[in-house]
């Protein structure tokens, strides 16, 4: 393994700062030393990313497609080095890791299957009228173009699909942007591993080597240096909502300002209907509870939050809970410092005397370090809009149930939330019909409203929306997960009366690429 920085797709020097990973289970240090970059290496980054950007942008959509699925064919190669690593790296199980493989390839393959197809550049041409009166109509064809160099925050909670050739790196490729990565300082050496997969992706298919670079850091300078640097067209990120909003102010001040797409966290309420909980509360109680402890809860889309009105059927789904929850074991979470976050959140919780714990996991591993122990606590609906505290995420396999008096109160909770990536429904069939104000309420508030399931397990697909109203993201109107996240990256560039045999492929007469196109208002593939 390499710990070198990469600009350009070749490795770099820098002596500054010697780097190490830690395992979080056991504190030990892992084999291998990285290297934390300088000012030179970002804008030796910035630099042929843009000169790349000139090159890649117009090299053809199947070329492209086959450059993402030889970085997928080469992270697939490593599989079984890369699982262990990430798995020493991140505390996370190597079932979950190898899933987690497959995410990264598939989410590869489905962008270059998008950019061959061709279709989603959005083309639309207006013919000409030149008889119109009183003035005539102008020939005007548009489409989406990339805008440039994008800047991505790998994260620590998806080692791999939400990493250095993750989602967002998929995405700005697909899209015809070169990517330059700031590896998450959690996982120094599943992005080394990585980062020489995309390498020789890149010479494999003779892509402009600027297309990549990847830099370590750990700490903020070489982040805010990448952010605020003058060739930087866009960034995107996954993590805390202090970091997201940090890297949102650095884009805002510069001289010319440029789209941060943050994603900062959610507690995905879940909204328990009366029938529901009265014919099946010992189900839910247990379909919750594995849901809530999951990879010790460290998703984006963790159920951190439970509403439900007060009811015999409520006591029957606590008492199932709370013994589900006890007996759930311990687990190593993916940095001391998210461990220490969640046990002085959750301690707070415990402490506070508005809360109740319902239920602790009692089954501690005093082997390992950064242990978290699942807790669920309870609040009435009165103190939760009391106290704004309540609403914010706790990361972790934690989750808190607030108990409404009746359907008012119920729905005063609901209009006191922040915005979600997600927010959840169970109900009886039929009973669900009778709730459409509430449901009105909720799909203000989310990007994603689920009926009887768990919100953990996003689907990677073309209808995924993964990005709501603030907090959850700072812009609801893009996805960071499927594939229209690829229009994060990209703007509309409109053609007038433009000459044919200049028109890019995509707006020429005769549809020479065979997509769907809208002409004269019409989405055909023909011609008009
Ligand atoms: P983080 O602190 O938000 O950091 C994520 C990345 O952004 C890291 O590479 C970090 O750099 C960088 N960064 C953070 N603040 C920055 C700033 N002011 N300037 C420049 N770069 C900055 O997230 P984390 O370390 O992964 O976890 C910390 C907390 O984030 C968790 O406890 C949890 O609350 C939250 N989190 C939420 C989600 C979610 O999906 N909701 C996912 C992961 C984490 P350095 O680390 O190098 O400093």
């Amino acid at each position: 393994m390499i710990g070198k920085n990469i600009v350009a797709s070749t490795y770099a020097d820098a002596k500054e700062k010697k780097l190490n990973a830690i395992n979080p289970a056991t504190g030990s240090v892992l084999e291998g030393d990285f290297f934390k970059a300088n000012e030179t290496l970002v804008n030796g980054a910035l630099t042929s990313a843009t000169e790349a950007y000139q090159l890649y942008r117009n090299i053809n959509k199947d070329s492209k497609a086959n450059f993402l699925n030889a970085i997928a064919d080469e992270i697939a190669a490593v599989t079984d080095e890369l699982v262990k690593r990430a798995s020493a790296e991140s505390g996370l199980p190597v079932a979950r890791l190898q899933g987690e493989v497959g995410r990264t390839t598939g989410q590869l393959r489905l962008f270059a299957n998008l950019i061959a197809e061709g279709s989603w550049v959005n083309a639309i041409i207006e013919t000409a009228q030149p008889e119109r009166q009183p003035l005539p109509k102008s020939d005007i064809r548009r489409m989406m173009i990339p805008i440039g160099p994008v800047v991505v925050f790998g994260a620590s909670n998806f080692p791999l699909a939400f990493s250095v050739a993750g989602g967002d790196t998929a995405s700005a490729l697909a899209s015809g942007c070169p990517v330059v990565v700031k590896a998450h300082p959690a996982h120094y050496g599943t992005s080394a591993l990585v980062g020489e997969a995309i390498m020789k992706a890149v010479e494999k298919t003779k892509m402009p080597k600027g297309v990549f670079s990847m830099l370590y850091d750990d700490g903020y300078e070489i982040g805010a240096a990448l952010v605020k640097h003058p060739l930087t067209k866009a960034v995107t990120f996954t993590g805390s909502f202090k970091g997201g909003m940090a890297l949102v102010k650095l884009a805002d001040e510069r001289k010319n300002p440029i789209p941060v797409f943050a994603e900062m966290g959610s507690i995905n309420p879940i909204v328990f209907l009366p029938l529901a909980l009265e014919k099946q509360a010992e189900e839910l109680a247990k379909k919750y509870a594995a849901s809530i402890t999951l990879g010790a809860g460290q998703f984006c889309t963790n159920p951190g939050l439970m509403i439900a009105i007060e009811s015999p059927a409520l006591a029957t789904f606590k008492k199932a809970l709370s013994g589900a929850i006890a007996a759930v074991p311990s687990a190593t979470m993916l940095t001391s410092g998210i461990a220490h976050n969640y046990n002085e959140l959750a301690a707070e919780v415990i402490n506070d005397e508005k809360a109740a714990i319902l239920g602790m996991s009692n089954l501690k591993d005093t082997d390992l370090q950064n242990q978290s122990q699942a807790l669920v606590a309870e609040i009435s609906a009165a103190d939760f809009i009391e106290n704004p505290k309540f609403r914010e995420e706790i990361f972790g396999p934690y989750s808190l149930l607030v108990i409404a008096k009746d359907l008012v109160e119920l729905e005063s909770v609901i209009a006191n939330l922040d915005g979600q990536l997600t927010t959840t429904l169970m109900a009886d069939e039929g009973e669900l019909k009778n709730y459409q104000p509430l449901i009105n309420k909720l799909t203000d508030k989310t990007g994603r409203i689920i009926l009887n399931g768990v919100p953990t397990g996003v689907e990677v697909c073309a209808a995924m929306q993964h990005g709501g109203p603030f907090p959850a993201t700072n812009d609801s109107r893009f996805t960071s997960v499927g594939s229209t996240a690829v229009y994060r990256f990209v703007r509309p560039l409109a053609y007038q009366d433009w000459q044919q045999d200049l028109l890019p492929d995509e707006l020429k007469d005769g549809n020479p690429l065979n997509i769907f196109r809208t002409v004269n208002q019409k989405l055909t593939k023909a011609d008009e």
